[in-house]
Order: C-alpha cells, then sequence, then structure tokens
C-alpha cells in the first residue's frame, strides 16, 4: 500500500506513528496511508520563512508569475493521473474529477496572465499618490508589501486539487511562500500533484511545501506575519480562530465554511421555458456533481407557490434517473461520498431535514452494504429551521414554496457563498438582489442566453469566493484581489521625491 510522505526542508518526510487510511470510497478498498507524526512543524515553518520567502519576493510578479505557468504545465503533463486519483480515492466521477484537476490548471494560468500583466514590480502600488497637505511637497501612497511569514493553506476534502492551486496561485503571485495541508481522507490527488510540481523543479526551494496527515499543533505555531487560509467546516474555523497564539498576533486568517446556498425562481418563469429549463437542470448538476459535496452547492431551492407542483414532479424525475454507482462504471452518473464518517454525516443530515418536511425523492439510509452511497435526495419544506441552519454536505437539496420576498428567507441562512436567481423580470431582479446582496459573496444571475454557463457551483479566478456569517466571512480569489490577504498595506508619507522614488518599483 502506498505511504504518503510530506514535502519539507526540500525533502520528502514519512511520517511514522498511528497513520490514517486513505480508501476508494467505492469499495471500502485501502489505497494509502498517511501519518504527519514526526514531521518537525517548526522547522518547516522556519524553512519557508527563511528560504521561500526570501527567494520568492526577489522576484517580480512576471517573474513569479512565470513559477505558476510552470506549475500548471506539470499538472498539466499528470491530468490523466490526478483524474485517475480523484476518482479512485474521492469517489468523483470522470466528470468530477475534471472539475477538480483542470479548475486546478485554469485557475494557476489565470493568475500566471496577472503575474504577467502587473510585470516587472515586485510590490503593489494601492491608487495614487496623494497631496496630504496646502504644499504639494507633503506627500503619500499607500504600498502593499509581501509578509514575510507563511502562509498556511488548510483544505477541505472536496477538492484536492484546486483548493491546492487555488490558495497557492494567490500567494506565491503575491510574493508568500506556502505550507500547504489537504484535507487527509483525499488526499492522493493533492500528494500527488505535489510530487509532480517538485519533479519538475519549477519553484525555488521552500517556496512550497506540503504536510499530509493530521494537522497537529500547526495553527499554533503561526505568528504575526504569518497568514493562516482555512476552508472547511465552520466549527473547526471557529476553533482555530479561538487559539491563544492567533488572537494575542493577530495572526491574519481566511475562513471559507459552510454555506445554505439558494437557488431562487422568479414569479415570471413559466413551466417549460428555456429559463425554466436552465434552473432545473443547474438544481440538478448541484445535487449530483461530487454528490452534493461542494461549498457553493445548491441546497435550498425557492419556487413560487403557484409553480411548486410542475417543480417538484421535475425534480423528482430527474433524480430518479440519476445513475449512482462506482465511477469506475460508465453508466455512472454520480459516486459515492467522500468517506465514511461524511457518510454517517449526510445521513444524520438527512434525519435533521426529514423531521421537518417531506421526503420527495431518494430512498432512505445507506445505499449499499459496501461504499458509502447515498441516494440523491429531495425533500419539501414550508417552515422549517433546519433547512436554514443545517448544511447537508450531500446530494440534498429542499424545495421551498414562497409568496412574496424570498430574499428574506434566503436570509435566513444567516449569510452564504452564492445565490442564484433565476428570472427575466428587471423589477423582480433588481429587489432580490438588493435584498441577497448582503448576505452573500457572489449571486448568479441565471440566463438561457448566456452560452456554456457553468451554473453558480462554479467558482471564477477572476471573481471572488467566500461569503459573510456562516459562510466563514471569508474572501479568495477575485484576479488582484486576491493578493492582498498576503500583502500588508503600508501608507508612506514624507517628502514628494522620497516617496516617489520608493514607490517607482511598484505595479499600478
Ligand atoms: P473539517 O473537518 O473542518 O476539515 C477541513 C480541513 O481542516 C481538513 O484539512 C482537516 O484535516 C483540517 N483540520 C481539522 N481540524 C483541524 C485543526 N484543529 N487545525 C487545523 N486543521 C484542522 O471539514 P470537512 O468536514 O472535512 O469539510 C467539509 C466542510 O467544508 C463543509 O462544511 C463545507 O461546507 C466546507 N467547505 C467550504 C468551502 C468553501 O470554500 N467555503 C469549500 C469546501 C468545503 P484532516 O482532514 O487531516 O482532519
Amino acid at each position: 500500500m502506498q505511504v504518503l510522505s510530506s514535502y519539507v526542508c526540500g525533502r520528502w518526510i514519512a511520517g511514522s506513528g498511528a497513520a490514517q487510511t486513505l480508501v476508494n470510497p467505492a469499495t471500502e478498498e485501502a489505497l494509502a496511508t498517511a501519518s504527519s507524526e514526526g514531521v518537525d512543524l517548526a522547522a518547516a515553518l522556519a524553512f519557508a520563512r527563511n528560504t521561500g520567502g526570501p527567494a520568492l519576493r526577489a522576484l517580480s510578479f512576471a517573474e513569479r508569475g512565470g513559477l505558476l505557468q510552470g506549475m500548471a504545465d506539470a499538472l498539466q503533463e499528470a491530468r490523466d493521473e490526478l483524474l485517475a486519483l480523484n476518482m479512485a480515492n474521492g469517489g468523483n466521477t470522470r466528470s468530477d474529477a475534471k472539475f477538480d484537476v483542470d479548475g486546478a490548471i485554469a485557475t494557476l494560468l489565470a493568475y500566471a496572465e496577472l503575474g504577467a500583466a502587473l510585470g516587472a514590480g515586485r510590490f503593489l502600488l494601492d491608487g495614487e499618490g496623494i497631496q496630504l497637505g496646502r504644499s504639494p511637497r507633503f506627500h503619500g501612497q499607500h504600498l502593499c508589501v509581501p509578509r514575510h511569514g507563511v502562509a498556511v493553506h488548510v483544505n477541505a476534502f472536496n477538492f484536492p486539487a484546486w483548493g491546492l492551486a487555488e490558495k497557492a496561485s494567490a500567494a506565491l503571485l503575491a510574493g508568500m511562500p506556502v505550507l500547504s495541508k489537504p484535507a487527509t481522507a483525499t488526499a492522493m490527488a493533492a500528494h500527488r500533484a505535489m510530487q509532480v510540481i517538485v519533479e519538475a523543479k519549477v519553484l525555488p526551494e521552500g517556496a512550497l511545501q506540503m504536510l499530509v496527515g493530521a494537522p497537529r499543533d500547526l495553527p499554533a505555531l503561526l505568528g504575526a506575519q504569518d497568514v493562516l487560509a482555512f476552508t472547511g467546516s465552520g466549527e473547526t474555523g471557529a476553533r482555530i480562530r479561538a487559539l491563544p497564539n492567533i488572537v494575542r498576533h493577530s495572526v491574519r486568517m481566511n475562513v471559507e465554511a459552510d454555506s445554505l446556498n439558494a437557488a431562487v425562481l422568479g414569479p415570471d418563469v413559466a413551466h417549460r421555458s428555456d429559463m425554466y429549463e436552465l434552473f432545473l437542470k443547474e438544481v440538478l448538476r448541484d445535487i449530483t456533481q461530487k454528490a452534493g459535496q461542494k461549498c457553493t452547492a445548491i441546497r435550498r431551492v425557492l419556487v413560487p407557490a403557484e409553480i411548486l407542483g410542475a417543480v417538484r414532479e421535475d425534480l423528482v424525475e430527474m433524480l430518479g434517473a440519476t445513475t449512482v454507482g462506482d465511477p469506475a462504471d460508465e453508466e455512472t452518473r454520480m459516486g459515492p461520498l467522500a468517506s465514511e464518517a461524511q457518510m454517517k454525516d449526510v445521513l444524520s443530515g438527512i434525519e435533521k431535514l426529514n423531521a421537518e418536511g417531506r421526503r420527495l425523492g431518494g430512498q432512505p439510509g445507506r445505499l449499499s452494504e459496501k461504499g458509502f452511497f447515498v441516494s440523491p435526495t429531495l425533500f419539501e419544506i414550508e417552515n422549517g429551521n433546519a433547512v436554514h441552519e443545517h448544511e447537508v454536505f450531500g446530494p440534498v437539496a429542499s424545495l421551498i414554496p414562497y409568496a412574496d420576498n424570498p430574499a428574506a428567507i434566503v436570509a435566513r441562512g444567516n449569510g452564504g457563498l452564492v445565490c442564484s436567481v433565476y428570472s427575466e423580470d428587471a423589477a423582480f431582479i433588481e429587489e432580490a438582489v438588493a435584498g441577497i446582496a448582503p448576505w452573500h459573496g457572489r449571486i448568479y444571475l441565471g440566463h438561457p442566453k448566456v452560452e456554456l454557463s457553468p451554473g453558480p457551483g462554479t467558482v471564477l479566478p477572476q471573481l471572488v469566493h467566500g461569503g459573510p456569517g456562516r459562510a466563514g466571512g471569508g474572501e479568495e480569489l477575485g484576479a488582484r484581489r486576491a493578493l492582498s490577504f498576503y500583502l500588508q498595506r503600508v501608507a508612506l508619507q514624507g517628502s514628494r521625491p522620497v516617496v516617489q522614488a520608493l514607490a517607482k518599483g511598484g505595479a499600478a
């Protein structure tokens, strides 16, 4: 069986002690083990701060962009292998696996391009220079410079390759070295991605390291110049946030957590219209893609009460036709959940929804003795609390009828990553967006004329990803905006020629 090692201090180190076993969630076959015991975490952090950081800061944005291009090329070469690992270790269908791996490559390329556009600068100018007094001699300028610490990235199990790439591209482009920790249960693709990046020798020593296995006390070792980007459950995020060193040293932290994303069908949308079909297609995709294990997946489906019957009938039929099975089988449209713990969590979440609504489709319980399969499940819930408060991280969604003001119902999710609106009525869209926007990081306006729309579930590198409240209050990506998390904004003030000379090397 394969033993997954960590890549720290310029070499691969296999952990000692009790290891976690990684399995194929469709067959429960053991595939690999991973342990981080014995890996010197403090040494890894010091190696990043003292070796990786200075090497990255010596490069221009264009040169750092070149590093990302090199990483993308290396992953592209290993694409088929990475897809196969996600299918075996993540329960992904081939299409689910592409979503992760191609998403990783596309994100690296988008930030490589941004690096080229930012050019020869090594830090960013933030806005124009400002005259500060009556005399033009007193001048100010905001600059954003890379922090001198390490960027620790903790990722969730659902996107092993994309999680690694989307966080690393922003940090490396900004000039900060990275220690990445994939979720252990599905770490095989992330581990292989790291191997191919190391083998390609595209990065300076210490720029990118990977800890495979339990996090141990990693967050407790961070200091004032370090940053921590965490993706996972709100509960873990909250626990890390409260660590004494995180509070004492004001360690900058970004949290991407749970979200009860909603889709809202407008009252103007007629049954069987193009807009209606788009809405159905995107709701179905979000319930079944990656077996619903997407932080952006639609969990609450808000429809006008008058059209509820038609939507119910259509969705139940479409979900019933979804072939659930081993992703190794070509007929399979939806694979298993990623782990046994994940399956137990989803089944208990289904029970919570069962207590406040009506199950419309999907077989109860585990689908087979072997493998972590559950069927796509739809509820109808008129009045409930769990439906707005408990994220069931699996192929489960709830239909919620509304009479008016769907935005008020959406807001009961207490902060989300994305909300989608399907309507062609400009007044309805305007009112819905005004009510939904304060609670969300992103709003997706569905339209059948937008060709090849990836739907609300796809996070694009050009736009920000994150959301307020329950969603963690974080923000990632968004092109140039992605860099700010890794940069310290400093206000320079002084004599105009001196300030202007210092600002000269910055990218506008
Ligand atoms: P989790 O248990 O919180 O684990 C997430 C990551 O945190 C894993 O890498 C885990 O490592 C690590 N971890 C656990 N305890 C830690 C600690 N004390 N210190 C540092 N790291 C720690 O979350 P999950 O249940 O696997 O993931 C599913 C959740 O992630 C869902 O709620 C989903 O909504 C959320 N998610 C959010 C986004 C987003 O972008 N907003 C994206 C994807 C998923 P081990 O695996 O080694 O335990």
